[in-house]
C-alpha cells in the first residue's frame, strides 16, 4: 500500500510537470493554431460520418428491395433457426445484426441505423435464393449493365436463372 501511494503521488508530479509543459508551449502561435486545427479536424470527421449514414438512410428507404437469404444461424437451445435477408439492389443486409463483428465501415453504419430505427426485418421482394450477398450484389450489377429499363419482377427471374446456371450458394 505504501508503495502505491509513492507511485501515485509520482505519477500526479509527473503530470503537472507535463501540463505545465503544455501550458508552456501553448503561447506559441504554431501550436496554438495546430490545437485549433486538431479540434476542427475531430469535428469535420463528425459531420463526414453524419453526412454518410444520411446518405446511407436516404439509399437504404428510397429502394424497393429485393431480397436474397444471406445468412442464417441455428439455436440448438430453441431448435429453431433464423434467416436474414439481404438486399442485392441496395445492400441493405439484416444478416449485420447476426454477425454483429468484423463488420466494414458500410455494415457498421447499417447496423447503426438499424438499430435506430428498431428495423430488424426488411421487407421486399424475395427471390427465393440463399447466397452471399456480395455475389448476389455483382450479379445484379451484371444483370442491370446490360439493361438499365427492367422492372423488379424481370430482374428476379433473370437473378433466379443465372443464380442456379452460376450456382450461387451460401458459403456458411
Ligand atoms: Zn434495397
Amino acid at each position: 500500500m505504501k508503495n502505491l501511494n509513492k507511485e501515485y503521488k509520482e505519477k500526479i508530479n509527473e503530470w503537472e510537470e507535463v501540463k505545465q509543459e503544455i501550458r508552456r508551449l501553448k503561447q506559441y502561435k504554431t501550436v496554438k493554431r495546430y490545437l485549433e486545427l486538431e479540434e476542427e479536424s475531430k469535428i469535420i470527421n463528425k459531420d463526414l460520418n453524419n453526412l454518410y449514414k444520411k446518405i446511407l438512410y436516404e439509399r437504404y428507404s428510397n429502394c424497393n428491395h429485393i431480397l436474397v437469404m444471406s445468412d442464417y444461424d441455428y439455436d440448438s437451445y430453441e431448435g429453431r433457426s433464423y434467416r436474414y435477408y439481404g438486399c442485392i439492389k441496395c445492400g441493405l443486409d439484416e444478416g449485420v445484426i447476426n454477425r454483429g463483428y468484423g463488420l466494414n465501415k458500410e455494415e457498421n453504419t447499417m447496423l447503426e441505423l438499424m438499430n435506430e430505427y428498431e428495423v430488424h426485418r426488411i421487407g421486399g421482394k424475395q427471390t427465393g435464393i440463399a447466397c452471399e450477398l456480395s455475389d448476389a450484389r455483382e450479379l445484379y450489377n451484371e444483370i442491370i449493365e446490360n439493361d438499365k429499363d427492367l422492372s423488379d419482377d424481370e430482374i428476379i427471374s433473370i437473378f433466379k436463372a443465372r443464380a442456379k446456371t452460376k450456382k450461387l450458394i451460401l458459403r456458411r
